[in-house]
């Protein structure tokens, strides 16, 4: 299954990373680390820098988040190349994807509730993993609900930039997981992976709680015959009950009358050189900073 490019790159070398907030609220401090860590590492590698609006979800997404979170980029001398990618328009991209790992077989319908999952599953990283009942064919009298993706008995391992080697055997660990949802919308596993390859990112900084995800997100490149990018997972922004921060929350919003408070903060946060006198502007920010990043500094995990 080719992935099919928005943008052609200069070259095979090039770099290219991305943003991708959810639009679930507006921009917090947790996520103007994400969008700092992945926007340097871009400009001190002469790299190429998308954002995509993750809106996949669209049960999640609020009025106006998208507008509110680009502004707050702006205001803050973020720099995109080409358009702002929404998920919510490449619907019929995500369902040529499932129709195609549905008839190689390495998708298949699930009929079980939510009750169901939980009650025949055992504990896994990240919840329940699914017993595989529907794997051999739907239940009689049972009708389709989500897509699972079906896993292999092997190990996946990546080198995290950060945080190093990582594995995960994800039978045990995850088990078959959904990537289309029983309400009709492309798992968020899924629309990840289409999106990277399509936009050609071969550069991913983000959270550290996505590191759990990535085996799934390689295997799905795997299947697909897509590249595998380079991962940085970046320390969470935690809250004083030690959760990571949400949009939804309205936690820590980043104020865009005070940009260069919050860059300067975020930058802090990532462990960062100060800059010997306070940049005056945002420009001046960006062109000391794009010299000063040093991601050998960064700790991997933040205490609360
Ligand atoms: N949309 C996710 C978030 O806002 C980020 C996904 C990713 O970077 O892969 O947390």
């Amino acid at each position: 299954m080719p992935a099919f490019s928005f943008m052609e790159k200069a070259s095979k070398t090039e770099y290219r990373g991305r943003f991708a907030p959810s639009p679930t609220g507006p921009l917090h401090f947790g996520s103007l680390v994400a969008a700092i860590g992945s926007y340097t590492d871009a400009l001190a590698n002469g790299g190429e820098w998308l954002v995509r609006m993750e809106d996949v979800d669209e049960t999640r997404r609020v009025e106006g988040a998208s507008d509110a979170i680009l502004r707050t980029l702006e205001a803050h001398g973020f720099q995109w190349s080409g358009e702002v990618l929404q998920q919510s328009r490449r619907k019929s991209r995500y369902r040529e994807i499932l129709q195609w790992l549905l008839e190689e077989g390495h998708a298949y319908p699930c009929g079980c509730t939510r009750r169901e999952v939980e009650a025949s599953g055992h504990p896994g990283i990240e919840g329940v993993v699914y017993a595989g009942t529907c794997r051999g064919g739907l239940p009689p009298g049972r009708e389709g609900r989500a897509i699972r993706l079906q896993v292999p008995d092997e190990e996946i391992c990546f080198e995290d930039r950060l945080h190093g080697i990582q594995c995960q055997q994800l039978a045990r660990d995850v088990g078959d997981f959904v990537i289309r949802r029983a309400d009709g919308y492309a798992a968020y596993q899924l629309a990840v992976v289409v999106d990277d390859a399509d936009q050609g990112i071969d550069q991913v900084v983000r959270g550290a709680d996505l590191l759990h995800s990535t085996p799934r997100q390689i295997h799905l490149q795997r299947l697909l015959d897509f590249p595998t990018p380079t991962y940085l997972h970046l320390p969470l922004v935690l809250d004083v009950q030690g959760r990571k921060l949400s949009k939804r929350d309205r936690a820590h919003p980043v104020s865009d009358s005070d940009p260069i408070g919050g860059l300067l903060a975020a930058w802090r946060f990532l462990s960062q050189a100060e800059p010997e006198t306070p940049p005056a502007d945002v420009e001046e920010f960006w062109a000391w900073a794009r010299s000063a990043w040093d991601p050998a500094r960064i700790r991997p995990f933040s205490a609360p």
